[in-house]
């Protein structure tokens, strides 16, 4: 509630307002960072409107609650007043009949006073727990579009941002987003109707003290501004002396060998002091301009409000005003100018929030790999596929080199075949490019030049999610989720059932260690459950593929050597998951290639030799001497 009593409080309040029209140089400098544009505080706005789109019922309910609200504190302050008047008639003054009105008991007014407060106090109650409960919402709905959409960005945005960095930020952006959605949304939307309000019922208890109220804000306006810009101006040169100073430490500070040395610490502390000295004058005149700017806003403002108080008392003593609407005036005129103080202030804060908006808007505008960037080809063909992808792969002249390292050319017109059915090994030294090709063939990248066809088709032309869902990956270092051991296996395919999970298990010898287990296929696994060993892992990874049931299966082999049983067992159950699916193999060891129909042997991306093992070795070409090495060092990998 407002105090209800005359002109002595409106001072401070007064005085905060238009110290907010003269900039501070501190926070001044700290909004510098957020640059912000004209029109940011809409951004900030335009994004929240857009978040709360299923609730713009409840947003405009607790808009007309907020309405009601400040009316009933508009009510209040014109009622406090005539409680003065209604005092004075009882006290035979007569103030009420000199305006015609009907006089109003003391009591009548007390009671109604209480009305109104606790009227206001519900329709607060309503509207900030309504702006609270939007703010929320409208905080976790962000959450989440940014995380949906985060995860939906091509592999080249990952690959050059720092994402862990990135998600950092962006949850400090939508903290900050929130805490301006929650508070300051209704804050500003209060205070301007308040303001707006203020000086309408200023001008409803008396035209002539209005007009005057409006006359004193142009001076006032203008000294502040005036006054601000000097002091801006000074100011930036007392912190361009400190910088100066700082410089010196720092000089010295490097340098303090050089100093030692010298002997010349009694040099630089004179150096130091005259620089101190140098920035000491400034900052000291600074200091007199500053509390002489304040004196001469106050002297225009109390200039302004002794006029007022003048003039308002001869307009009661001419019977032209009561003195409880002039009361009323001046509570009015309180609540108008700390309206207005705060408006000023979150226009500030606005703007410092439009760096968060900006950050957070720019990433929702990334393309998403189905967007446009990565789905370069013809992706006006968003028709899924009837049926299975026929497992055939075709590599046609590919050249491709990955979006942060564009010096290098990782595939140079890569050529490679692969029928339905085919199993295939890449093998190559270290650095090759077999991983590469797995990436373009899952459509991570999209190939510089030349084309990648699975099935009958240009890879781009199929939906990104159908085809990767037609495809699987067995990768070398297997991640688990933290969740059950089922839940992981699921992952293969969300929303299988718990037989297809328990046969997809079986399948992959998985069960054999599973149902060892203390709680089966419910075990949970990762950071806080169980530990599962590397072998294990590769099963349940295997699993999953197994469940997906894809049509291509890329089978990136772990490098670590495991013990025979468990190597026996997931050799095991890659033969049950390759039966009848076209297989890349990318080997990192020989020996487990010999079995593949191909061996396709890759050096500084190119296809050098391809064939079966028994032909590679009679050729004696590359195949061999890979063959050699790794039988001397174990690995070439
Ligand atoms: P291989 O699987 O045969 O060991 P890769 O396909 O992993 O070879 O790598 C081929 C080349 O591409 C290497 O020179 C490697 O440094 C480079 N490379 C691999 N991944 C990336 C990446 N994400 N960003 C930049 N360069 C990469």
């Amino acid at each position: 509630m407002p105090p209800a009593g005359g002109g002595a409080g409106a001072l401070p309040t007064c005085l905060s307002f238009f110290s907010d029209l003269m900039p501070d140089v501190q926070t001044d400098a700290a909004a510098a960072p957020g640059t912000p544009r004209a029109g940011a505080p809409m951004r900030v706005w335009r994004l929240y409107y857009r978040l709360i789109a299923g609730h713009r019922g409840a947003f405009w309910l607790a808009m007309a609650f907020l309405l009601a609200g400040i009316v009933g504190h508009l009510v209040f302050v014109v009622a406090a007043g005539r409680l003065v008047d209604s005092t004075l008639d009882a006290l035979g003054f007569g103030i009420s009949a000199d305006r015609g009105r009907e006089p109003i008991g003391i009591d009548e007014m007390g009671v109604f006073l209480l009305l109104t407060m606790v009227v206001t106090l519900v329709c607060v109650f309503i509207d900030m727990r309504g702006f609270i409960v939007l703010g929320e919402r409208a905080a976790a709905r962000l959450r989440s579009d940014l995380f949906t959409h985060l995860i939906q960005l091509p592999m080249a945005f990952f690959e050059s941002t720092r994402v862990g960095e990135l998600s950092s930020r962006l949850l400090a952006d939508v903290a900050l987003l929130q805490e301006t959605w929650t508070n300051d949304l209704r804050t500003f939307v209060k205070n301007a109707m308040m303001l707006l309000g203020g000086v309408g019922l200023l001008f409803l208890l008396s035209v002539k003290l209005g007009g005057l109220v409006l006359l004193t804000v142009p001076p006032i306006v203008l000294v502040s501004v005036w006054s601000g810009s000097r002091i801006r101006r000074e100011s930036a040169e007392v912190q361009e002396r400190l910088s100066h100073s700082s410089t010196i430490v720092e000089e010295v500070l490097t340098a303090i060998r050089t100093v030692k040395t010298f002997a010349n610490e009694g040099h630089e502390a004179r150096r130091f002091g005259a620089s101190m000295e140098a920035f000491l004058r400034p900052a000291l005149r600074v200091a007199g301009h500053r509390a002489a700017y304040v004196c001469l806003i106050m002297l225009v403002l109390f200039a302004s409000i002794i006029g007022l108080m003048w003039f308002g008392s001869r307009q009661i003593a001419s019977r032209h005003l009561t003195p409880g609407d002039f009361t009323g005036f001046m509570s009015a005129l309180v609540l108008a100018a700390t309206a207005g103080g705060l408006l000023a202030e979150l226009v500030a804060r606005f703007q410092r929030m439009s760096g968060a908006t900006e950050r957070i808007l720019s990433l929702l505008e990334e393309a998403t790999e189905d967007g446009g960037q990565a789905g370069a080809g013809s992706a006006a063909m968003a028709v899924i596929p009837e049926g299975r992808l026929v497992g055939r792969i075709g590599f046609d002249g590919v050249s491709f080199r990955y979006p942060t390292r564009t010096e290098a050319v990782v595939l140079r017109e890569f050529d490679l075949r692969i029928d339905p059915g085919e199993r295939v090994a890449l093998v190559g030294p270290s650095g090759a490019g077999k991983s590469t090709v797995a990436a373009l063939l899952f459509r991570l990248f999209d190939p510089e030049s030349g084309r990648v066809e699975i099935g009958d088709r240009d890879a781009r032309d199929y939906p990104l999610g159908w085809l990767r869902g037609q495809m699987a990956l067995v990768p070398q270092e297997v991640l688990l989720f933290g969740g059950s051991i089922a839940e992981n296996i699921a992952y293969g395919r969300p929303g299988a059932g718990r037989e297809e999970v328990v046969a997809a298990a079986r399948r992959a010898n998985a069960m054999e260690f599973i149902d060892r287990l203390p709680d089966g296929l419910d075990t949970r696994v990762g950071d806080r459950g169980v530990q599962l060993s590397g072998g294990q892992r590769q099963r349940l990874a295997i699993a999953r593929a197994i469940l997906k049931d894809p049509a291509i299966l890329v089978l990136d082999e772990a490098t670590s050597s495991l013990d025979p049983e468990n190597e026996r067992l997931v050799q095991e159950a890659l033969e049950e998951l390759m039966r009848g699916r076209t297989t890349l193999v990318i080997a990192h060891r020989l020996r487990t290639v010999r079995a593949c129909d191909r061996i396709v042997v890759m050096r500084d991306g190119r296809v050098i030799e391809s064939g079966r093992h028994e032909e590679l070795l009679a050729a004696g070409g590359a195949y061999r001497n890979l063959c050699e090495a790794e039988k001397t060092a174990g690995g070439f990998d």
